[in-house]
């Protein structure tokens, strides 16, 4: 993918818990994006740490970690890891990828 300067690059990912099997692999992958809470589901981060349990609720993926994030969409046994662009909506990586 390349970098443009004019944000459509930019990306942002969500997790339907309702699908989430709760095994973790997401937070070993991007711990710094994705975590298990008491309810042992995963539920994204937010830029200053914190977990974010709206449902929905999305975080931006910094480019360092985009590898991260995207390989813990494409292992996620619940098919349940959305990254997509900000600008338009249309998922990247993951079950509604095209
Ligand atoms: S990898 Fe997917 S199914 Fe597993 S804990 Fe993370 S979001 Fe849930």
């Amino acid at each position: 993918m390349t970098v443009r300067d004019d944000g459509l690059d930019e990306l942002e990912v969500w997790i339907d818990q309702d699908l989430c099997t709760g095994d973790g692999i997401c937070a070993q992958y991007a711990p710094e994006i994705f975590e298990l809470d008491i309810d042992g589901l995963a539920y994204v981060k937010s830029p200053d740490d914190e977990l974010l349990q709206d449902k929905g609720a999305t975080t931006p993926v910094p480019l360092p970690l985009l590898n991260d994030v995207r390989d813990s969409a494409k292992e996620c046994p619940g098919d349940c890891i959305h990254v997509r662009r900000v600008a338009d909506k249309v998922e990247v990586y993951g079950p509604d990828a095209p």
